[in-house]
């Protein structure tokens, strides 16, 4: 399992692991993501934020038959014309329960929303169009109308034997529905991804517990815990870890066995008990980064045997970002799905913004629009890696390119919108 050696990136020679960019380092991670192979079959109702595995041919015409669009009568178009406007109302076709008998000419049938359209039938007018005579109608000379008027033709959602999902796709509230609507009851998909997950540090503590000196409360893992739960992901939650080599080594090695990746908090900048690093040198391999990013700037990734480990920093909001940036996309990756890169938007900067070109900064922002539809964000404040309440005020990160300098207000700046 452990495979000392050549370091990963010694068949990378093009970037400095001393200061990547953030787009660079997405890129390296993309070339050792290899998603996993086995599928299972779940129960359609269980399938939410599941991967399918497969694609999905359609069995079926959806809509299977022609039906009715409004509530009104089924016509024979060619029956209407200038003398022709009433129609004796034959029977009746109402949503599961069809007309069975022939529309002869000069007939009508009584039609509602989703019914089938009656054999011979190629109109459907709405039935505030017509007056009501007896047992018969009398369309009102007041609408032109047409063939296939009001109808959902058959297949005119999915056709028959059309793919309709393809394999990677994940399964949302969408694809629940759409699944069903072809009849699925079960569906195959990825096994869910095993994710360690440990924070490091001497300090931490748990919260119910009340704090010594020195001490603060184990937030990050209840973030990622956050993050990772809304990946479906199977998480293997191993506590926190004090700053001790062989605990750590062991627990390294512990989850190595376990799951697919590894995600830490702490320990992976350059002080004396900072060990992540060293550790994984040796008992893995590791791409070691300072990212030009802020914040966010040293980020370790690497694999121990088949395991991937994501060394995140430990200061809080840097762990989000972090987070949200590299490590959401390769565990979809890794999960089988194709993420799309995150959407940019435009907005006006409402605030200025102090910063020094040379990294690519993540600022938290809150994102508005005005009466005309216009889109302004400004800062949350203060913008310290450790001002976790910034990543629960912001609705979206303001993005600045490395090559940045300052951002005067009412400058136009690019944001990212935070899932909510
Ligand atoms: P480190 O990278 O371990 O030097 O940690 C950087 C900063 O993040 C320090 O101020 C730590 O106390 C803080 N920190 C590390 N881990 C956590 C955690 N799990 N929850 C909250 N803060 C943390
Ligand atoms: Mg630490």
């Amino acid at each position: 399992m452990t495979s000392p050696g050549l370091p990963l990136w010694g068949s990378l020679t093009d970037y400095d692991p001393n200061s990547l960019s953030v787009e660079q380092a997405r890129q390296i991670i993309r070339r050792f993501l290899h998603p996993v192979a086995e599928r299972e079959t779940v129960a359609l109702r269980d399938a939410l934020r599941r991967t399918l595995a497969t694609d999905i041919a359609s069995p079926m015409n959806v809509p299977p038959q022609d039906n009715s669009a409004m509530d009104g009568y089924a016509i024979r178009l060619e029956d209407l014309s200038g003398n022709t406007t009433k129609f004796k109302v034959a029977g009746h076709s109402f949503a599961g329960h069809p007309y069975a008998g022939t529309v002869a000419h000069g007939e009508c049938v009584r039609i509602m929303t989703g019914a089938l359209i009656p054999d011979g039938c190629d109109c459907v007018v709405m039935q505030e169009h017509v007056d009501l005579d007896g047992d018969s109608i009398v369309i009102r000379a007041d609408h032109q109308h047409r063939a296939g008027q009001n109808i959902r033709r058959a297949g005119e959602d999915m056709q028959q034997g059309a793919i309709v999902l393809s394999s990677g796709q994940p399964i949302r509230p969408a694809e629940m529905g759409l699944l069903a609507s072809l009849g699925f009851a079960e569906i195959e998909v990825y096994r869910k991804l095993r994710v360690a997950l440990f924070s490091t540090g001497d300090e931490l503590q748990q919260p119910g517990s009340p704090l010594a000196a020195g001490q603060i409360y184990d937030s990050n893992r209840y973030s990622l815990l956050g993050l990772l739960s809304e990946l479906n992901t199977e998480i293997l939650d191993m506590g926190n870890i004090p700053d001790n080599l062989s605990l750590l080594k062991n627990t390294l090695l512990d989850a190595a066995s376990h799951a697919d990746v590894i995600i830490t908090s702490g320990g992976v900048s350059v002080g004396e008990a900072d060990y992540i690093k060293q550790l994984l040198a040796e008992i893995g391999e590791v791409v070691f980064w300072k990212i030009a990013m802020k914040p966010g700037r040293p980020l370790a990734y690497g694999k121990i045997g088949s395991c991937h480990f994501f060394g995140l920093p430990g200061n809080p909001v840097a762990v989000m970002v972090t987070f949200q940036q590299f490590v959401r996309d390769a565990l979809q990756i890794l999960m089988g799905q194709h993420p799309a890169p995150a959407l940019t938007l435009p907005a006006i900067c409402t605030s200025p913004i102090r910063k020094l070109p040379g990294r690519t900064e993540f600022q938290r922002g809150i994102l508005t629009q005005d009466m005309q539809g216009n889109l302004h964000v400004r800062t949350t404040g203060e913008q310290g890696s450790g001002i976790l309440s910034s990543m629960s005020r912001a609705n979206c990160f303001i993005v600045l390119p490395i090559e940045q300098g300052n951002v005067e207000a009412g400058a136009t700046v690019k944001i990212q919108m935070l899932p909510t």
